[in-house]
């Protein structure tokens, strides 16, 4: 059975760009599993730990034959992969991969939750997942996300910094 995932995307260390291309590279060759959108690349003000540089963010959806537990086994050995580090909870990190929603589906366990918890109120993943789809709505939320958006106050936070091209995911992944 393929199932539907977004996955948010970050990283304030090194060259941001190139971790976030080269984990979607990763995710897309995963087995059973294809990014099918990506959405542009944002710069985001830090939030809660705020002494530290601005962050990439951006969204992406795919499809995969995965389970939502062994897609967050894979996303955890991409991050070690590509050398995340990280000192201070919610601080600096090279490379940070979260499961923002799978299927309509509700989990919540000690090793993932999802929806993930925190994503209704981040303009940081709402304003690029909205890209992606619009009116979606969160399971437990039921409100499109494009209401949600309208009553954060963050959102000057959140900078487009490379608009997504014409050019389809594929052309960027190279295959
Ligand atoms: P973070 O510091 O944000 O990367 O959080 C990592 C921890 O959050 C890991 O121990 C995961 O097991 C847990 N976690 C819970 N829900 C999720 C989710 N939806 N996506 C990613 N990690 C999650």
């Amino acid at each position: 059975m393929t199932n539907i995932a977004f996955i948010a995307l970050g990283s304030n260390m090194g060259d941001r760009e190139e971790y976030l291309m080269s984990a979607i590279g990763y995710i897309h060759q995963l087995k059973g599993t294809v990014v099918e959108k990506i959405s542009s690349i944002y710069e985001t003000d830090p939030v809660g730990y705020t002494e530290q540089d601005q962050f990439l963010n951006m969204v992406i959806q795919i499809s995969t034959d995965l389970t939502a537990f062994m897609l967050l086994g894979e996303l955890q050995t991409i991050e070690e992969t590509l050398n995340r580090k990280r000192v201070v909870k919610w601080g600096p990190r090279t490379l940070d991969l979260d499961i923002l929603l799978f299927n309509h589906e509700n989990i919540e366990t000690e090793q993932l939750i999802v929806p993930h918890p925190r994503m209704h109120e981040r303009a940081f993943v709402l304003i690029p997942l909205a890209e992606l789809q619009n009116d979606l709505c969160i399971p437990t939320i039921e409100k499109p996300i494009y209401a949600i958006i309208e009553q954060l106050h963050d959102k000057e936070g959140v900078r487009i910094w490379k608009q997504k091209s014409g050019v389809d995911v594929f052309a960027l992944l190279g295959n």
